[in-house]
């Protein structure tokens, strides 16, 4: 884990954590010294303090993805939700806003870290089975406890790239980007349609949401709920 903060009583704290969990931890004080060692040791994976000197983690962030896949979680600050966006968007793939426990840190690491493996091994065309459903990319369906949903052609695409990234946070604008592609002119609120009609064909109570969140003031992510799919 690369860690990138400069607080450094916060600093300490998680990396003696994540060691004392068994994690091989590298840290760096500035926003330079973050990229060059995101750069030189290759890490599993990088948490990345948004307010840096030196180098702000958003520029920090935007140019480690620009070289390479590896997963980004950025600390934010409450007042910075708009940066928190922006993060997303430049490709970081979750955030934890300040304070936060370190139990929640390293849970969102190993479910990264879990992600960024099974994305390695699983190809576009496999079936996805999660929780009680089971979509197949080929044939284009959906089944939910063994029972065929219908569903529309942008429904299907949307949850496939959900249910193929789960735990990972995605703007409305990230999600017309990579499900309804660059040159289409919609507004977030077709994501917020979509979404709506997904939680009522997958979710047992629309209204109460377990698989598909709305992360507020950002967008929407996909969770996984129990071990062990039907
Ligand atoms: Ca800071």
């Amino acid at each position: 884990v690369l860690l990138v903060e400069d607080e450094t009583s916060l600093l300490s704290s998680l990396s003696y954590y994540l060691r004392s969990n068994g994690f091989r931890v590298t840290t760096a004080l500035d926003g330079r010294a973050g990229l060059r060692a995101a750069q030189e040791e290759h890490p599993d994976i990088v948490v990345l303090d948004l307010m840096l000197p030196k180098m702000d983690g958003l520029e920090v962030c935007r140019r480690v993805r620009a070289e390479s896949e590896v997963p980004i979680i950025i600390l934010t600050a409450r007042s910075e939700e708009m940066d928190r966006v922006v993060g997303l968007e430049l490709g970081a793939d979750d955030y934890l806003t300040k304070p936060f426990s370190v139990r929640e840190l390293t849970a969102r690491i190993r479910a990264l870290l879990r992600r960024s493996t099974q994305r390695q091994r699983t190809e576009d065309t496999e079936r996805i089975l999660i929780d009680d459903l089971q979509l197949d990319p080929r044939g284009r369906t959906v089944q939910r406890r063994g029972r065929e949903i219908t569903m529309k052609p942008k429904e299907f695409d949307l949850l496939c790239f959900l249910a193929r990234n789960t735990d990972q946070v995605f703007t409305r604008q990230q999600l017309l980007e990579r499900v309804w592609g660059y040159e289409f002119y919609g507004s977030g609120r077709t994501v917020d349609v979509h979404i709506r009609w997904l939680r009522e064909k997958i979710e047992d109570d629309p209204s109460q949401p377990r698989h598909l969140l709305t992360m507020r003031g950002v967008g929407y992510k996909f969770v996984q709920r129990g071990r062990n799919p039907r």
